[in-house]
């Protein structure tokens, strides 16, 4: 979600930022309801109120351990310093305005600086050699603000596009540019470090890759994903996706992970595997639940964990029931909708009512069970069906325990005469019972499981899980928060 909006190299993007900045530092903005973006966006030329909310968003839920808050590009130009901001969040359509504004001979000879300064991490001279065939040495300033600490590194030209194809959009290969071209970065100067031993790995200076850590690698997930470093944006993801346990419990912020990049992760989780994470402090679940959740209702998704998807829901204004259209003739409405169809089939016909909006009846199932997990499961529940071997119904799996029985057989009299009468009663309940009743419908005062007849998925252990078996495992595990309590059909026609 971030990156759209404001372009925030631009400086209306900065202003906006300083603006913004100074409103999360008021409490009594905070507390305003509804908040005047109109007015807001006023202040500042350019930018439109749905851009100031969502950025003021951002900044929010930004917070502090943003590991690489800003890249800043100074460009030196005879004097004249252009300083382009970046926040780290945001997509990188950087303007490449300045590249060509910034042609004559500005910038310091970088070998007098190298000489200068000791904080390069290059040390080895023969390292330096070996690369010096991949362009020119680049040198790029870091500053630290939260430890307020500088410190340079250095790359050549080459390995640096290599690897940061942010930079690419910088360093033409165009000898003369780069001379000109003065990297400044915002970052932590630990998780830059680390960044510059991976863009170096191989090397006689760094032969190993350096290692992604729980307490490290949403640090290096949003730095690297800022700088285009697909192969190690990769690694994180997947490593995010082992290790998400001992990810949140460290004191890392993983409100900064952007829209895209939590798709990214959450694509690689099953259910059960979401499920399994430990996350007390609920940095991560339900984030990871609402991707789900848009997975469900995605029609372009093919979803391992869901047979069925939910993008036909409806809600039926007879039974009340939520549907998808797949078993709208299959699952039972309320009596007085049942049918005969031409094959002589009863059927039944649920009504769909117009007036359902899917988005609401979401926020409804949050209100009611508080965390998106449990709404995920309920929803999960809802659009999955099994056929009940004892009951003949099909039921969605959010009505597992509704197999109404009566625990007692009906009696019936036996007429003068000696014939046995047609209708009998219930002990159990006293419910008439009708001999040859077409419709199943008065079935049962009591309520059980209904019996789920699974295909026999081969013998012996290893073989693999049918999908039904799995939906079915997956039933009874989190039957808790799938199923809902039972009431009796009653037609109020
Ligand atoms: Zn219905
Ligand atoms: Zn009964
Ligand atoms: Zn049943």
């Amino acid at each position: 979600m971030s990156g759209v909006g404001v372009e925030p190299s631009s400086r209306i993007g900065v202003t906006l930022d300083l603006i913004l900045k100074t409103l999360i530092a008021s409490s009594e903005f905070a507390s305003l309801e509804p908040k005047n973006w109109e007015a807001i966006a006023h202040l500042i030329p350019g930018t439109s109120a749905v851009q100031c909310a969502r950025r003021y968003e951002e900044l929010l839920s930004g917070g502090g351990g943003v590991a690489l808050q800003h890249l800043t590009r100074t460009m030196t130009n005879a004097g004249l310093n252009t300083s382009t901001s970046v926040t780290s969040l945001c997509e990188s359509e950087t303007s490449r305005r300045s590249a060509s504004n910034s042609r004559p001979n500005s910038s310091k000879s970088k070998g007098t600086k190298d000489d200068k300064e000791k904080s390069n991490t290059i040390k080895d001279g023969q390292f330096r050699k070996d690369l010096s065939q991949k362009g020119p040495i680049m040198v790029i300033h870091v500053c630290d603000e939260a430890k307020n600490l500088k410190k340079d590194f250095q790359c050549p030209r080459d390995l640096l596009v290599q690897e940061m194809k942010y930079f690419a959009e910088y360093l033409s290969t165009d000898a003369q540019r780069w001379e000109e071209v003065d990297i400044s970065v915002h970052c932590d100067v630990q998780i830059f470090d680390w960044l510059m031993k991976y863009v170096k790995r191989g090397s006689k200076e760094f032969p190993n890759e350096p290692k992604l850590e729980a307490n490290n690698v949403v640090s290096i997930l949003i730095s690297s994903d800022f700088l285009k470093m697909d192969s190690l944006v990769l690694e994180c993801i997947k490593f995010c996706h082992k290790n998400m346990s001992d990810i949140v419990a460290t004191p890392c912020n993983m409100g900064c992970i952007n829209d895209r990049l939590l798709t990214r992760i959450s694509d690689l989780f099953t259910h059960n595997e979401a499920d399994d994470v430990r996350d007390r402090k609920d940095k991560f679940k339900s984030k990871l639940f609402s991707k789900m959740i848009e997975k469900l209702f995605d029609p372009d998704v093919v979803n391992a964990d869901s047979p069925e998807q939910a993008t036909t829901l409806f809600r039926c204004s007879i039974c009340k029931r939520h549907l998808i259209n797949k078993m709208k003739t299959l699952v039972k409405c309320m009596p007085s909708r049942l049918t005969i169809d031409r094959t002589g089939q009863m059927t039944f016909s649920h009504i769909p009512d117009p007036t359902f909006d899917v988005n609401d009846y979401i926020l409804e199932l949050k209100g009611q069970l508080k965390t998106w997990r449990d709404v995920y499961w309920r929803l999960w529940g809802t659009v999955n069906c099994f056929t009940c071997a004892r009951c003949g119904d099909v039921f969605p799996l959010t009505e597992f325990g509704h197999c109404s029985y009566h625990p007692e057989t009906a009696r019936y009299e036996t007429e003068p005469g000696g014939v046995t009468s047609c209708v009998g009663v219930y002990p159990c309940c006293h419910q008439k019972s009708v001999r040859f009743d077409p419709t199943f419908i008065n079935k049962g005062c009591r309520v059980k499981d209904h019996i789920v007849n699974l295909p026999s998925g081969g013998d012996g252990e290893k073989a693999t899980k049918s999908p039904m078996q799995s939906v079915f495992d997956d039933l009874l595990l989190r039957r808790d928060v799938i199923c809902v309590p039972y009431q009796r059909l009653c037609d109020f026609r």
